[in-house]
């Protein structure tokens, strides 16, 4: 681990103050202060590529490019069996502008049917891409079904839907810390810490 005295300065290529929060925390134990694209006015590049991996790197490049600065983004989604992994990198896009998720989440039971598979999972892949051009991926996935009615009042996105496997909740109702042990993001975020600083 780093000591406090050579501190690195790491970007996260994202807008949104949640996640930035929960980041800054994790990496402080281990030397690094994280800056969002916010504060640095960086613009949000479109995501145009077809796969979590594409977009999760297309952000970070951009901003690393931008700052000349280690950068990392995230691309995460819902993929349901069924579906053929639909919604995917779509999941935000299903809930319209402005963002509706009672809709989109009516739309995968409609899509589901009389479907006997639920099967589905939270995929979030992470990027971190450092000025010499190298572009490191990380992944955690969390599989389980899709159920309904949408069940408790917390989290965001699909969780009211999405009961992971051999949970008898849904991650809305859970709680931040118990969503965090079982999430894909937390599983990303726990393989990126473990290759990046042998922890
Ligand atoms: P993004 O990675 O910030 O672009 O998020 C993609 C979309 O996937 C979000 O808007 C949510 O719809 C969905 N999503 C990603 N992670 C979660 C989660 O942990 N719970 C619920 N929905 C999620």
């Amino acid at each position: 681990m780093r000591s406090m005295s050579e501190r690195e300065t790491w970007v996260l290529a994202s807008h949104n103050a949640g996640k930035i929060k929960e980041l800054t925390a994790i990496l402080a134990p281990f030397g690094i202060a994280l800056k969002s694209a916010a504060e640095l006015d960086l613009p949000e590049p479109e995501e145009t590529e077809s796969s979590f991996e594409g977009n999760a790197a297309l952000k970070a490049k951009a901003a690393c490019e931008a700052t000349g600065l280690v950068c990392l983004a995230d691309d995460s989604g819902l993929a349901v069996d069924a579906l053929d992994g639909a919604p995917g990198i779509y999941s935000a896009r299903w809930a319209g502008e402005p963002r509706d998720f009672q809709r989109a989440m009516q739309r995968v039971q409609d899509e589901l049917g009389d479907s006997a598979d639920r099967t589905a999972r939270f995929v979030c892949v992470i990027a971190l891409a450092r000025p010499d051009g190298s572009v490191a991926h990380y992944r955690g996935e969390v599989v389980g079904e899709i159920v309904w009615p949408p069940r408790g009042d917390g989290g965001f996105g699909y969780d009211p839907v999405f009961q992971p496997q051999g949970e008898t909740r849904s991650f809305s109702q859970m709680t931040p810390e118990e969503k965090r042990a079982l999430s894909h993001r937390g599983r990303a975020l726990d393989a990126m810490i473990r290759a990046e600083f042998k922890a």
